[in-house]
């Protein structure tokens, strides 16, 4: 076997425990909706929003379709961050997104997983898992694999899911 990059950790926080790390965590989770309110909405995509963080220094925020070309959040947040004078600690961030980033699209872009692992991102925090109406996303799976550490913040699910009331059964 050539593969020697141990699988990244999962976890589920389920509950607001009050601890400063659950709070920093629903803090930069509550600015990513913020984001995910400033997509405009379609019927055809989830509205996400993300923020690289490093330490507690945000390097750069994005939403879907922020930037030309059918974008989503967490790849607009990385391509913005290629032109932030905190660039250089893009590689060993925190991604924070609302939803699950994607594992694969339709169209010939690049899935959000792939940019996340390409950037040299070291864990990322999701607000919800994908819910299947477009297709199975494979996003967390993918991202462990690489070694990055996923942690689901549950508490704030709803309050996520919110601005894609309209892609929901
Ligand atoms: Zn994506």
């Amino acid at each position: 076997m050539s593969s020697t990059i141990p699988l990244g950790a999962y976890r589920v926080i389920d509950i607001d425990d009050g601890s400063t790390e659950v709070e920093v965590h629903m803090e930069f989770i509550e600015l990513a909706i913020q984001q995910a309110n400033l997509a405009q909405p379609t019927d055809t995509a989830f509205s996400v929003g993300s923020l690289l963080v490093h330490g507690r220094q945000i390097i750069a925020t994005g939403f879907s379709r922020e930037l030309p070309g059918n974008t989503h959040a967490a790849q607009c947040a990385i391509i913005k961050s290629k032109s932030t004078p905190l660039s250089h600690f893009v590689q060993g961030s925190v991604l924070y997104s609302t939803m699950e980033p994607c594992s694969s699209r339709l169209s010939k872009n690049v899935p959000c997983s792939s940019h996340i692992i390409g950037a040299g991102i070291k864990e990322v925090i999701i607000g919800v898992k994908e819910p299947m109406t477009f297709s199975e996303c494979r996003g967390v799976a993918q991202l462990r694999k690489a070694g990055i550490n996923v942690t689901h913040l549950k508490v704030l699910e709803e309050e996520c899911l919110r601005p894609n009331v309209h892609l929901l059964t």
